[in-house]
């Protein structure tokens, strides 16, 4: 079944709401204008001064004009090799127009071409302009961005979600406009073979780095493409419109069924709805296919992914090296060179310096109680000692007599088991007698007898 006499189609391009100038440039030619089939091309021109919009004009035009003269001139040509003729020339006119005009050097432009005859679409494409197909509902990106960031996805550096937000992420690894011959990509099973009611999309930057995979397929899926190519414009306007965007919206036989139910005042409020919540950021890599890097991608990056590769590996290291010692020693300080690191927050510390620090903590706290207890008993110690008498007759007690403590002294000590431990004659007659011991152990014993009763406190701590 050939589709060319079956497309409904809406191309457009807005400058955007910052740029004072619109570089991208989009063509749509007919099989009269071509000779066969349809042929639709995209392309987002970049460089100082009005260069990228020459640039981006230069390429529709050569390309058309190739493409069509090679299927004029051989009929057997396949379709493929015509487009990437086409491109290759495109390339070869920009870099002439620099030679003529040195103030356009820089210049250059993205270029995404698809052709279409009988029930075949044929697609390449060099930079990071994009073309998508809908069909039964789902979103699938047929290009994979010429990008830094697209490259180091594919060496699994980054994740896709790492670079929906990377600061080089539209940094064009291959375009039109350089200084070496440029090979476009194409699909290697060859071409796409249409089913009836599949809508194509060809995009700039302008579209999808603003409005998600989720949003742009919300919009395919509901209105026809003279209503869906504005509304995508409107919505990267609403959501920023900091760059220019093109979108060339193509459908191939009968309309999806859900256009059926097609309401201008409802696409208007999905559009307000999608403008303000397009979170979808993970849809943006979920047709891409890995295994289609070309080896003239690899070699133009190679040195770019390698040094961000490496970069990428010494801030990993340098975050690693972050945690403080894991093993604190209380009597000797550590090395400058740890003691130096920031206390890293919990959630990332090894398992074992929360421990170390416990332990350290709870010695100084149980050295911290000795010496007060300690200083207690001292102080009980001195006060009883030296007001012993006020006490006593604070008490109601007879003053001791004045020899007391010489035959305290002189009073033998009764062994309490092992005789290690010297020990105090408790005399119950007296208010209060304290003596402390230190045992080989380096074990400290304080007593204190009372007139009712004795009362013996020990506290021990190894000196
Ligand atoms: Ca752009």
């Amino acid at each position: 079944m050939s589709f060319e006499n079956r497309l409904t189609f809406r191309c457009e391009t807005d400058v955007g709401v910052e740029r004072s100038e619109n570089q991208d440039h989009y063509g749509t030619f007919s099989p009269d204008q071509i000779g066969t089939g349809w042929l639709f091309v995209v392309a987002d021109g970049m460089g100082g001064a009005a260069g990228g919009q020459e640039a981006s004009r230069i390429a529709v035009a050569a390309i058309k004009q190739t493409y069509s003269k090679l299927l004029a001139d051989d009929h057997t040509i396949a379709p493929f090799d015509a487009i990437s003729g086409g491109i290759k020339a495109a390339n070869a006119a920009i870099k002439a127009r620099i030679a003529e005009e040195p103030a356009l050097r820089g210049m250059g432009t993205t270029a995404v071409v698809m052709s279409i005859i009988g029930d075949l679409v044929y697609t390449a494409h060099v930079g990071d302009s994009r073309i998508y197909r809908y069909r039964d509902g789902r979103l699938e990106q047929l290009t994979r961005d010429h990008t830094r960031v697209q490259f180091l996805v594919d060496q699994g550096i980054i994740t896709p979600s790492e670079a929906r937000k990377h600061p080089d992420g539209h940094i064009i690894v291959r375009n039109l406009g350089g200084n070496r011959d440029v090979d476009p990509d194409i699909p290697p099973d060859g071409p796409f073979r249409i089913r009836d009611g599949d809508v194509f999309l060809l995009c700039s930057d302008g579209l999808y780095g603003l409005v998600s995979d989720e949003a742009i397929r919300q919009v395919l899926s509901y209105a026809p493409p003279e209503a869906s190519a504005p509304a995508l414009i409107e919505l990267a306007n609403r959501r920023g419109g900091h760059d220019n965007i093109t979108v060339s919206v193509v459908c191939a036989g009968t309309q999806p069924a859900s256009w059926a139910t097609f309401d201008p005042h409802v696409l208007a409020r999905k559009v307000d709805a999608l403008a303000v919540d397009d979170t979808s950021d993970t849809a943006l890599f979920e047709a891409y296919d890995p295994e289609a890097l070309s080896p003239v991608d690899f070699e133009t990056s190679r040195l770019e992914a390698v040094s961000l590769e490496m970069a990428t590996i010494a801030r990993e290291q340098s975050t690693a090296a972050a945690p403080p010692p894991s093993k604190p020693a209380p009597s000797t300080p550590p090395p400058a060179a740890v003691t130096a690191q920031p206390p890293p927050p919990t959630s990332k510390s090894s398992s074992g310096a929360p421990r170390s620090r416990g332990r350290s903590g709870a010695f100084i706290a149980l050295v911290v109680i000795g010496v007060l207890v300690l200083g207690v008993f001292a102080a009980a110690i001195v006060g009883a000692v030296l007001f012993q008498d006020e006490i006593k007759e604070a008490m109601g007690l007879e003053p001791p007599p004045s020899d007391s403590k010489k035959k305290k002294k002189k009073s033998k000590p009764k062994g309490k088991k092992s005789g290690q431990r010297p020990q105090q004659q408790l005399r119950p007659e007296r208010f209060a007698v304290v003596e402390t011991h230190v045992d080989r152990c380096g074990m400290v014993s304080t007593e204190i007898a009372l007139p009712a009763a004795c009362v013996v406190l020990e506290r021990s701590l190894r000196i």
